[in-house]
């Protein structure tokens, strides 16, 4: 069994030859960024109830909804700062050797990192949308003066632009993810459980199309045994600038 070292410098070896990588990232990255993941000991829903993210329950009880949304996200992400793990996947992306990056995040802090072409697979929180206009607005902090919050221009009932269970992803997202996993030889699947589907597809297209792909977990994952070929237990906010100093190029 090779040691935590060798992996690290195996990964650099295979990022360094990398002519087409991807990099696929869920919640656990932005966990040393103080937000909770949904799942493991100190996810969310130890302590809520997922339906409050369920678009029925939602349009039967937004207020309930919103309450939990305000609290869950929002009042975590205006707290929240890249931390390493982002820092370096920007790095990695000016230096044009991070070809695609796709989140599930909804918490804008690739975009914050400075990688502002990331794909949302799950939309993001950036902005809130009419659920009877389809007007769509910029979020600011005063939107949540009043749960829930309405539409400026018709009083309809106000949803965070990403994508509740029950909910279809935003097809532009979902074609760039699918194109790019199928384009990659490398493929980072980082801090993600793979229990959402449909996005835990996508590591396994890149997979089926021979990509070496590399993940980066706290813990074993759905993909441990079956899609990644090379396991790096460890936080990513530490893992990656491991590996960032050990490339050559
Ligand atoms: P998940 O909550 O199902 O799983 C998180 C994974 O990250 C786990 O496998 C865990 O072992 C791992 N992890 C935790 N801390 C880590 C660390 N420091 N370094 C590396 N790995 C770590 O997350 P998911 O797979 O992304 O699926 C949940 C869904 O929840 C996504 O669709 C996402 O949109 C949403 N979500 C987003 C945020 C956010 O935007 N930050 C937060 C919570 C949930
Ligand atoms: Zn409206």
């Amino acid at each position: 069994m090779d040691t935590l070292q060798q992996k690290l410098s195996k990964a650099a070896e295979i990022i360094n030859k990398a002519s087409y990588m991807t990099a696929f990232t869920g919640a656990g990255i932005s966990a040393e960024s103080g937000i909770p993941p949904f799942r493991g000991d100190d996810g969310i829903w130890n302590q809520y109830n997922p339906q409050v993210l369920e678009l029925n329950f939602f349009m039967r009880q937004p207020e309930e909804s919103w309450k939990a949304i305000r609290e869950l996200f929002y009042g975590v992400f205006s707290e929240a700062k890249p931390n390493p793990a982002h820092h370096v996947l920007a790095k990695w992306t000016k230096g044009d050797l991070l070809k695609s990056l796709i989140t599930q995040n909804i918490d804008m802090l690739h975009q914050q990192a400075g990688n502002e072409q990331a794909i949302c697979f799950h939309g993001s929180s950036q902005y809130l949308i009419c659920m009877n206009c389809d007007n769509r607005l910029k979020f600011k902090p005063s939107i949540l003066e009043t749960i829930p919050p309405l539409c400026p221009r018709c009083n309809g009932l106000l949803k965070p632009d990403f994508i509740f269970f029950g909910e279809g992803i935003p097809p532009k997202a979902y074609r760039d993810s699918f194109e790019a996993a199928q384009n990659s030889d490398v493929f980072l699947i980082i801090g993600t459980s793979g229990e959402v589907s449909p996005a835990n597809q996508i590591p396994e297209i890149a997979r089926h199309k021979g990509a070496q792909v590399i993940e980066i977990n706290r813990d074993i994952s759905h993909y441990t045994h079956r899609t990644t070929t090379l396991f790096l237990q460890g936080e990513a906010g530490t893992i990656l600038p491991e590996i960032d100093l050990l490339l050559t190029n």
